[in-house]
């Protein structure tokens, strides 16, 4: 018996991804004012507080934001549906197990070797839906700290 599997996603079809990062910025050092340098007893000296050039390396708060679009190049489908398998392991792959993953690769991260992204985890048919999730998981963020 043949097996038809359907896939939320199409070979072609545009994608939204939603990824979390801090980026990074530079601030003046607070210590020489930006300068680079301190001075004492009409001496200069570089600046002890660890800047480089009287610049600062900062990174934002991680936020999620709305990658894309991106163009699905390949579609993965794991369905698994096993009764279990009654041996007298403990382990996790001999228990019944059903559940169902939709992935994608998109041309724009590279096929075969990239990022997978996980159907309504990673990845969104729409901008909207993308949207509303990483709004979801900042709120998530900012009431963590
Ligand atoms: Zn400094």
């Amino acid at each position: 018996m043949a097996t038809t599997i359907e896939s939320p996603f199409e070979i072609g079809q545009e994608v939204w991804c939603i990824s979390n990062q801090s980026k990074p910025y530079n601030e003046p050092c607070e210590t020489c004012k930006g300068t680079g340098r301190v001075h004492l007893n009409d001496e200069s000296f570089v600046c002890p507080d660890s800047c480089y050039m009287g610049q600062k390396r900062k990174h934002t708060p991680v936020q999620w934001e709305v990658v894309g679009p991106r163009t699905v190049g390949q579609i993965r489908v794991e369905i698994t549906d096993s009764p279990g398998y009654p041996c007298k392991t403990s382990a996790d792959n001999y228990t019944q197990q059903k559940s169902r993953v939709d992935r994608c690769m998109c041309i724009d991260t590279g096929i075969g070797s990239g990022n997978v992204y996980t159907y309504n985890k990673h990845v969104f048919l729409s901008k909207e839906i993308a949207q509303a999730e990483c709004d979801n998981r900042n709120k998530t963020i900012e009431s963590k700290e």
